[in-house]
């Protein structure tokens, strides 16, 4: 590392530590009146865990009413920015991945008979508990994933508000829908109900907030869920599973960590899993859908949220009313917050011609304030990616970007932007799996960068002249997750919104999510919605209800029988 920690990322660091120490002595008995009502399935195992900030935590799932695993194979989590290794967490075998299902099956029955408002009380608990960690379980965030501690700060307040709000959605609704069907014989209505055991399987990028979009609501429709977060980035939701049981039944959310390819592929298959919740990437999108099709009880319904290729358009017109240092802002924001791994990024940046020189200065000028630093730090705006295959990954594409002829058009240059050696610019720190901000222009719409998901924090440059055109290279996606237009004239942002194949617009604006706006894309980006009142919808089956309201009338559509009298 080339600059000694200060104070403040020593003290967040040995918060972390000491949370995950907790891990080891936290046991499952609460003051809630629920828990403890459902009787145990599972196994004993052990979870060890050290409290110096040096030592390395060994972590087990959290199964039923236990923290355990059922073999010794681990997975190593590597911090990012000091890339040592600070945690082991279990590599969920096929029989870890059936107990957690079982212990969810076994859960069901009493937590979808508890009433709305008894399942409001422990979710706004479990919200209240998670408040009260806000700095540590960022802090663990931070070290497991490398976002700045302030953007992980952000995540855990997110996290907070989508249990209160899917607490309060699912409380205040009726479960019974009546229906008018225009026939007064009959009386109709739509039940809804707790669809029943969820697999939720989730990615690295925002690893307690993914998982936290499906657990919140399928918890608040009164399912019990099995979680199987990414093997990269597991602390957080481990934390997540220990604090739901303090509040909620044991088996009602599980938690099973390691390889993807393995207790995912599990998972989504499980014949006992009635629904399954997947966010990442197409390729494991694919494999999970077609996973849960051929499941050995039948297909079951599955939501995939995916990647993105997302567009940001700037019209000349914007700067009537914005600063176009303003706008800067926030299409840096746009590409590169989280260190640019996000779904929605707005990796592709569209320039109305007037304005293509200006706006490249002002992101110039917006990139050069950047501070990349040990991401504990206070004002640190770029971390490490998440791991090293993300880090050459990302390298990989910038270099393929300018073999096909891009240029980088940041400050300094393409020497500036990757120092010497190509790695890392020379002010980044030594350590760490740093990628800078990066600005391609002479980007071919053919080529990789311009069509696939990077997955760091790079955008692609072009001008264009007309709206038409605009609009014409923004929908050129295999994907439809996001989109953003910068425009003065409410009538092209109106069209805007109706021409793009997006499932998310901003206006003069890039990024903003509320957990009441549901959240997905279109075309390869997935399909279903998390978040809003459809988030809910996912974990509730409907059953329609046909009443016959006039027995004194007879049916009469067979002849009746013949009297033998
Ligand atoms: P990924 O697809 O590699 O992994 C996602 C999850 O699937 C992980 O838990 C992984 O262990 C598991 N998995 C891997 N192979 C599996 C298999 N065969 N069967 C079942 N599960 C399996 O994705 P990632 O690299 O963790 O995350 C990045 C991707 O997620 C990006 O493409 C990003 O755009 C996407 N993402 C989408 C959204 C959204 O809301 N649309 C949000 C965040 C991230």
């Amino acid at each position: 590392m080339s600059a000694a920690p200060s104070s403040t990322s020593v003290l967040r660091r040995s918060l972390a530590s000491s949370l995950l120490a907790s891990l080891s002595t936290s046991s499952s008995s609460s003051s809630s009146s629920l828990v403890g009502a459902v009787g145990a399935v599972g196994a004993v195992g052990a979870v060890s865990a050290v409290g110096s900030p040096e030592e390395v935590f060994s972590l087990g799932h959290v199964i039923g009413s236990f923290s355990s695993a059922s073999s010794s194979s681990v997975v190593p989590c590597v911090d990012p920015f000091s890339e040592k290794v600070i945690a082991h967490i279990a590599n969920a075998s096929t029989e870890d991945v059936n107990l957690a299902v079982q212990c969810a099956k076994a859960a069901l029955p009493l937590w979808a008979s508890t009433t709305k408002q008894m399942r409001q009380k422990a979710l706004h608990a479990v919200a209240d508990d998670i408040e009260r960690q806000k700095d540590g379980l960022a802090a663990v965030e931070t070290m497991d994933c490398g976002k700045p501690f302030e953007e992980s700060v952000w995540d855990v307040e997110d996290v907070v508000t989508a249990f209160r709000y899917y607490a309060d959605e699912a409380a205040q609704r009726d479960d019974i829908q009546r229906v008018d069907v225009g026939d007064e014989d009959y009386k109709c209505h739509i039940r809804k109900e707790p669809l029943g055991v969820v697999a939720a399987i989730t990615p690295w990028n925002y690893p307690m907030l993914m998982a936290v979009w499906k657990v919140a609501p399928a918890l608040a429709a009164g399912c019990t869920v099995v979680l199987k977060p990414s093997e990269h980035a597991s602390l957080t939701c481990l934390l997540l599973g220990e604090i739901v049981r303090k509040h909620c039944p044991a088996g009602v959310l599980n938690v099973i960590t390691g390889v993807g390819s393995i207790s995912g592929a599990a998972l989504a298959s499980h014949p006992d899993v009635d629904k399954v919740s997947f966010t990442g990437s197409v390729p494991t999108g694919r494999a999970v859908a077609h996973a849960a099709a051929a499941s050995a009880a039948g297909p079951k319904p599955a939501n995939l949220e995916l990647g993105g290729k997302s567009p940001s358009v700037v019209f000349a017109d914007a700067i009537t009313t914005m600063r176009i240092d303003d706008i800067a802002e926030w299409v840096l924001f746009g590409f590169a917050w989280t260190n640019g791994q996000i779904c929605s990024a707005t990796s592709r940046l569209l320039v109305q011609r007037p304005l293509y020189d200006a706006l490249l200065d002002a992101l110039r000028a917006r990139i050069a304030t950047i501070r990349a630093c040990d991401p504990m730090e206070t004002g640190c705006r770029i971390g490490p990616v998440v791991t090293r295959a993300q880090y050459e990954k990302v390298l990989a594409h910038v270099d393929r970007a300018l073999a096909d002829g891009a240029k980088i058009a940041n400050p300094g240059g393409e020497h500036g932007t990757l120092g010497g050696n190509r790695r890392r610019p020379p002010s980044y720190p030594t350590s760490g799996f740093f990628v800078p901000p990066i600005m391609l222009t002479n980007v071919e719409t053919t080529s990789a960068a311009w069509r696939e998901e990077i997955f760091g924090p790079v955008v692609c440059v072009r001008a264009f002249d007309t709206e038409a055109e605009a609009l014409a290279l923004a929908n050129d996606n295999v994907y439809g997750l996001a989109s953003a237009v910068f425009t003065s004239d409410e009538g092209r942002a109106d069209r805007f919104e109706k021409g793009i194949r997006a499932g998310i617009v901003w206006k003069q604006c890039s990024q903003p999510c509320f957990c009441q706006m549901p959240w997905g894309g279109y075309r390869s980006s997935g399909y279903g919605r998390d978040l809003g009142a459809q988030g809910l919808d996912n974990y509730l089956g409907q059953k329609s209800v046909v009443r016959y309201a006039a027995a004194h009338k007879p049916l009469d559509w067979y002849p009746a029988p013949q009297s033998k009298l």
